[in-house]
């Protein structure tokens, strides 16, 4: 059974997720935008906000006051790391439910607030990757590699990515790994004359980046075997790519009571 008008404040609105999120958010019908967060338009309305959607929504600058003064089911946050797991520490505090798209956590943060969401018993979904269709990609290589145990992976993103490889190229890697024989992928005794020309290795895995203006996220595993090859590939051609999944994790995270990391976690 699906939440009814599911009360929603979102952090980061004027960023690519964050505008392309409030308009999702708003064309939701069951989904019911109390709030947002933005670090620069304190006590405006969002319809005011340059470049924002013409919606009578309260902005605040502080998740914490906003939380005082509007009763809210889910925080969806896009912002930064650091901003982010602040928000979901005030989050949790107000018996919030966090949504994160927001990357570059640690694995020791992800650790902390998963005790935090345990201690609390309050549902959270953190998701680098809200494409669903980068999901069942990683999730038809992983079975792919129980037949083909040869692949490399490349991956393109825009020029403004400041991480290389992505996390869903080293995702893809580890869920293959769990399919796969260690082994290094090409000729044993192979001599790059170029350093770096077959890529970064992840346990024998070659991952190529491409950054390029033009891209947003695309990426391709292929497969080799005797005389065939099968490539698997996925492409966000824009940030609206991201929004069903955003919409699955909100409808989602209502039914926990514990910390999920990634989609593919919450997709059958
Ligand atoms: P972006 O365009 O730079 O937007 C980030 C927004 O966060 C900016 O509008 C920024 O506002 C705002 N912000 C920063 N600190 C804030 C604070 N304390 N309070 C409120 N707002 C704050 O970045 P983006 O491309 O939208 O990406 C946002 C995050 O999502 C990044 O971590 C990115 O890697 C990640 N991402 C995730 C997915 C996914 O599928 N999960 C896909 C793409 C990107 P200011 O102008 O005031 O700094």
């Amino acid at each position: 059974m699906q939440n009814k008008n599911i009360r929603i404040v979102l952090a980061g609105p004027r960023g690519n997720m964050g505008s392309e999120a409030v308009k999702m958010v708003a064309n939701t019908n069951h989904f019911n935008l109390v709030a947002v967060v933005d670090s620069k338009h304190n006590n405006m309305l969002l319809k005011d906000v340059p470049g924002a959607p013409q919606l009578d929504i309260p902005v605040f600058n502080d998740l914490e006051e906003c939380l005082i003064n509007h009763e809210c089911d889910v925080l969806i946050d896009l912002t930064t790391p650091k901003t982010g797991r602040r928000h979901m520490e005030i989050a949790f505090r107000h018996g919030v439910h966090p949504v994160v798209g927001t990357t570059g956590f640690s694995e020791q943060d992800i650790q902390q607030l998963t005790e935090i969401a345990n201690e609390k018993q309050i549902g959270a979904i953190i998701a680098p990757n809200f494409a669903i269709g980068a999901i069942l990609m990683m999730k038809f290589s992983q079975a792919a590699a129980k037949y083909f145990q040869n692949v490399e992976i490349i991956e393109q993103h825009h020029d403004k990515k400041l991480d290389a490889p992505s996390g869903t190229a080293v995702k893809t890697a580890k869920m293959i790994m769990e399919n796969r024989e260690g082994m290094k992928q090409g000729h044993p005794d192979e001599v790059e004359t170029i350093k770096g020309s077959r890529g970064g290795t992840f346990e024998g895995i070659p991952i190529h980046s491409v950054r390029l203006p033009g891209l947003v996220a695309h990426q391709e595993v292929i497969f080799g075997g005797h005389g065939q090859t099968l490539t698997i590939r996925h492409d966000s051609i824009n940030r609206e790519s991201f929004m069903p999944g955003v919409k699955l994790a909100v409808e989602t995270v209502m039914k926990l009571d514990t910390l999920i990391y990634g989609l593919e976690n919450i997709i059958d």
